[in-house]
């Protein structure tokens, strides 16, 4: 905090941020310097420079900062921030053994609770407004309670995504008291916590799974599904999808990696989404991130996390990595072709925009998300940090996002209006409670799984660990010779 940072702005009195740099994100693009943003109520009422502000407008200091949309993850699953890091090492396979088949259903609802709350105080500090919470291990509808009251104890926007990774769609979507929690939900109509049904289309030929798209398409909900991952889900899945008419534009396919051009054409053609997971697709296994595919196929497109018990829960990191794939991708492709890239075909404005409005558009939130334009939703970022020598010289403010701005960098987030974090500092969040809350989790579980296959899971067995060195050819005979290296003479890699 700085001395011009002033106190935490008052809740319920009008808002301007003054003097930044404002990405709008609008059709156009249009990028404004040493401009205002202004905030009354829950909406923007003004963007532009010198603007003129009601009487009792509080005023933050944006100048030498970025103005942005607050930012959408279209697909985190929450409770897993309570095993933060634990699977650093891990491959998809191992992830699936070990929530799936091991351990999933060990969670009780107070444990998807404390994963769920600090996943969601972790959107906000990150300057994520919205998050999917792709809530896959509701094994009771009491869990699914726990879930929602978690996300509703914190002032982000979200949606609960329902899924039970215990049971088969089909089986789990027909439980009276499931279907009554989404009623409740969808009937809510609350603009801060939307909701959906995720579940993953298999491709067992018998189609289960179609009782449960009957299920969302009664419900009037729509569905996000793990597509196109190497080894789970296939093509066979969405050309079912698609042969029962259950593709849909509020369809969400999560990841879309290993599909061919059939699957990607029916998604064009059907007008669904996909979610890009670039840092989980880079590590895990489910296939590259389909960033050429999106381009090429003109499909909708918004980034995610995924999870945290691997990766970060930040879209810097997201945008970071998609831009870093996309381009490896290009490079390498090309190099195979004994060809050169000079001109990058993905831009750093088209992540900020799959962050922002493009989240905003799977989520079915365009009129009042993803932009920063008079009348829309204020949920907004100021990214500065006057302390750091990374925030100048500000050239090129959407290059600045994606490879040099990060989460520490985040000063102030609003969402619906209200003040959620200000000068560095999350506003009315009680962190020490959130940390007991996860270290009776940790005990809990930890006390189930027994310690050797705590630590077991969390350090899988490397392939090849006696594996030597392999020979190279181009060594001085003497170099080994430790009396010589040690002595620093006859330098062995001098000449
Ligand atoms: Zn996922």
């Amino acid at each position: 905090m700085t001395s011009s940072d002033g106190p935490v702005p008052e809740a319920g009195r009008p808002v301007v941020l003054r003097g930044g740099t404002v990405l709008t994100m609008d059709d156009a693009c249009t990028v404004l310097t040493d401009a205002d943003v202004l905030v009354v109520d829950d909406r923007i009422a003004a963007v532009g420079t010198g603007l003129e502000v009601p009487e009792g407008t509080q005023e933050i200091d944006a100048s030498g900062g970025i103005v942005m949309p607050g930012m959408i993850d279209t697909h985190r699953h929450m409770w897993q921030t309570a095993m933060r890091g634990y699977g650093a090492d891990w491959t998809l396979t191992q992830y699936f053994v070990w929530y799936y088949l091991e351990h999933g259903k060990k969670f009780r609802p107070e444990d998807i609770a404390a994963g769920n709350r600090l996943a969601a105080i972790e959107s906000l500090d990150a300057g994520v407004t919205t998050t999917v919470d792709w809530s896959h291990n509701l094994h009771s509808v009491e869990h699914g309670e726990a879930a929602l009251d978690a996300l509703r104890s914190v002032p982000g926007r979200f949606v609960l995504a329902y899924g039970n990774i215990q049971a088969g769609p089909w089986e789990w979507t027909a439980d009276p008291a499931v279907r009554s929690f989404l009623e409740r939900l969808r009937d809510a109509r609350d603009d801060m916590m939307g909701v959906q049904i995720a579940f993953d289309v298999t491709g067992d030929p018998a189609f289960p799974e179609k009782a449960a798209f009957e299920v969302a398409r009664d419900l009037g909900l729509p569905v996000t599904t793990h597509a196109g991952v190497w080894g789970a889900t296939s093509d066979t899945g969405i050309q079912q999808m698609y042969d029962n008419g259950f593709m849909t534009p509020e369809t969400t396919y999560v990841h879309a990696s290993t599909l061919t051009r059939d699957s990607y054409q029916r998604i064009a053609a059907t007008g669904g989404s996909i979610s890009v997971a670039t840092e989980s697709e880079c590590s895990a296994g489910q296939g590259h991130a389909p960033t050429e595919q999106v381009l090429q196929y003109g499909i909708p497109v918004s980034l995610s996390m995924d999870t945290s018990v691997w990766w970060s829960g930040d879209m810097f990191s997201a945008m970071r990595a998609t831009l870093n794939a996309d381009r490896m991708s290009e490079h390498l492709t090309a190099h195979l072709k004994g060809e050169t890239i000079t001109h990058l075909r993905l831009r750093a404005q088209q992540v900020v925009e799959w962050t922002t409005r493009g989240g905003a558009h799977t989520i079915g939130r365009d009129s009042d998300l993803g932009s920063l334009e008079p009348g829309k939703k204020a949920d907004l970022v100021l990214i500065k940090n006057d302390s750091s020598p990374v925030s100048f010289p500000l050239l090129n403010p959407l290059g600045q996002v994606v490879f040099q701005a990060q989460r520490g960098d985040v000063h102030t987030v609003l969402v619906d209006g209200r003040v959620v974090k200000h000068a560095h500092r999350l506003v009315g969040v009680d962190l020490a409670a959130v940390r007991r809350e996860i270290e009776d989790t940790i005990e809990y579980l930890r006390a189930e799984i027994g310690e050797e296959a705590w630590q077991a899971g969390m350090f899988p067995d490397k392939p090849d660990a006696e594996a030597d060195v392999l020979d190279n050819p181009y060594q001085y005979s003497d170099f080994k010779d430790e009396s010589k290296r040690a002595g620093g003479e006859d330098r062995v890699l001098g000449r």
